[in-house]
């Protein structure tokens, strides 16, 4: 069946004004919306993991919920499990057990969409697949009242591709928690190219009442959070492929120089990598085939080996007993300092000064000439580039040379992290391993990479969130929270590259664009542009 260009604008305007008139009770103002919100009924479909989540949160926060499964057995274990929580929850003192017990009557499985007509909302937590949830859409259009929202909380599909079927796109919206809901704090609020404002600032409203953080987003691939995190694994997964350290090494610098909870292979290991790498795969193909996104076959091959992760008892990391992580090992030299001639390189004079001001707080003597003598280790401090390009274009001799982090600066007995050239000397490399660890700190060896692991991984981050903000996929204080509260990083991105500095950012980026000219490190113009003007990352034209 065909239908004039006519014909289904006409139909489309009145099931606009339909929505409109629908809604209009709900737009009168921000009293109007919260009383809604406040006493809004809440239906969700599918009542697996993020159902289950959804659905406890919302009991807790004193709505009435409908939850319905396909499968009703699911719905029943749901109801149970939030209950075992819930009753934990008053064991510990969160909340009295009469606050509990009725938090969990407010729970109603139910067995039909039918019994979701009264809902203000229904948010959607079933399988994956575009062609299901449209369906699922179409059957819900069918029983709900016009003024209700239909959310999806899908991670990867669009939302307009969802909407598109629907009788009344306006009302449709993502609504994308994160696992486990309850400890997530986060709720991505995802407008369609048709929803509209009413919808969009009701699940805000909505989110606050639930005790989420709402933050808001257009409809792209990855959304904020899962966009913003592809720069973590796949830069990991990039220095590993590169033979510049093994995985147990990347993590740890994460942890322990960066500041971040987990590195990359022990969070691949933990999602799965039957879950992760698809999802690299697609956010990939999305971007067509954007390069900062490139997955890696190091986790293709691993997928296919059945080596997933925590789930399949080996990954990254083996797990004889699946409920604990084993532990990073990494080597770290033992050689003891003793005293020997040390020059610095002034290339980067902001990093030598950090470099010295350490070595002056350890008392080692540096020389101060402006070349090194004959049989001094040449310490350099590279922002992107490698230590053989600095021996190559600073003219010094690489047998001696040896590189080191400087980007985050040497504070509270964090990872030290250095890198020969090829040609280093090994005793000149074993000085430096001396020199680094006089104090005690841990110090980690690379084999000659262009920025260390910790400058390709926040240099990666920062130019990832940048490139959300400047697509205005978010603004930069959506960006930060979202990534702070989905992801789980110590600070927001854009805040990140403010506390480093953009300018320091920006010269890690072209630094390492020089060694790989891998079109990946290509800096974004929002970067670019506010460096150069000196301008905050977070600032918004
Ligand atoms: P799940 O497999 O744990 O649960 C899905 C539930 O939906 C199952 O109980 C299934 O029986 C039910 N279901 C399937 N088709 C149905 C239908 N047509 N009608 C009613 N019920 C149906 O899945 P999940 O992990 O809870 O994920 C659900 C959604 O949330 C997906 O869109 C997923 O992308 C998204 N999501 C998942 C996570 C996560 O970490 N698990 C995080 C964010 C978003």
């Amino acid at each position: 069946m065909s239908c004039s260009v006519p014909a289904v604008a006409s139909r489309f305007a009145r099931c606009a004004s339909a929505w409109v008139k629908a809604s209009q009770s709900r737009s009168n103002g921000s009293e109007a919306d919260m009383k809604d919100v406040q006493d809004a009924k809440i239906g969700i479909v599918g009542a697996g993991a993020m159902g289950q989540g959804i659905a406890q949160i919302a009991a807790m926060a004193g709505l009435e919920v409908r939850l319905m499964d396909v499968n009703p057995a699911a719905s029943g274990r749901a109801v149970a499990a939030i209950g075992s929580i819930l009753d934990k929850l008053a064991a510990k003192g969160k909340l009295s057990s009469e606050q509990a017990q009725e938090a969990l009557h407010r729970i109603h499985p139910e067995d039909s969409i039918g019994a979701l007509s009264d809902c203000d909302l229904v948010v959607e937590a079933i399988v994956e697949k575009l062609d299901v949830k449209r369906s699922l859409f179409a059957q819900l259009e069918e029983v709900v009242r016009d003024d209700a929202v239909l959310a999806s909380n899908t991670s990867s599909l669009s939302i307009t591709a969802i909407a598109a079927t629907c009788r009344l796109p306006e009302r449709v919206a993502g609504y994308h928690f994160f696992n486990p809901v309850p400890l997530m704090k986060v709720v991505e609020v995802v407008r369609g190219l048709r929803s509209s404002d009413t919808t969009i600032d009701w699940l805000v409203s909505l989110a606050r009442q639930l005790g989420h953080t709402a933050v808001r987003c257009r409809d792209m691939p990855g959304f904020i959070v899962n966009h913003a995190g592809r720069a973590l694994n796949t830069e990991g997964l990039c220095i590993v492929q590169e033979g510049v350290t093994d995985e147990p090494t990347v993590d740890v610098i994460v942890r322990e120089q960066m500041g971040f909870r987990m590195g990359p292979f022990e969070l691949l290991d933990l999602t799965g990598l039957d879950v992760s790498h698809p999802v690299m795969e697609s956010i990939y193909r999305q971007f067509y085939d954007e390069p900062r996104f490139r997955p890696s076959p190091i986790t293709a091959i691993r997928l296919a080996g059945g080596m997933l992760g925590r789930k399949s008892g080996s990954g990254f990391y083996e797990y004889a007993d699946t409920s604990t992580m084993s532990k990073s090992i990494c080597a770290q030299g033992t050689a003891q300092w003793s005293t020997a001639p040390v020059w610095v390189s002034h290339r980067h004079p902001d990093e030598a000064r950090r470099v010295l001001e350490l070595l002056r707080a350890l008392d080692v003597e540096v020389e101060t000439s402006s070349e090194p003598s004959d049989n001094a280790l040449i310490v350099v401090t590279p922002l992107g580039h490698d230590a053989t390009t600095c021996a190559i274009s600073e003219e010094l001799d690489a047998t001696r040379v040896v590189a080191v982090d400087t980007l985050l600066g040497f504070g509270n007995g964090s990872r030290r992290v250095i890198m020969p050239t090829p040609a280093t000397t090994e005793e000149m490399l074993t000085r430096a391993q001396a020199l680094f660890g006089i104090d005690g700190a841990p110090v980690s060896t690379l084999r000659d990479s262009g920025g260390f692991v910790a400058q390709r991984m926040i240099a990666c981050i920062v130019n990832t969130a940048c490139e959300i903000a400047q697509k205005r996929i978010g603004t930069p204080e959506d960006i930060d929270a979202a990534v702070r509260l989905g992801l789980g990083y110590p600070r927001g991105p854009l805040a990140l590259g403010d506390h480093i500095g953009a300018s320091r950012i920006l010269a890690v980026l072209k630094g390492l664009l020089d060694v790989y000219g891998d079109p990946r490190y290509r800096p974004g113009v929002w970067l670019s542009r506010r460096a150069e003007l000196n301008l905050s990352l977070g600032f918004s034209d």
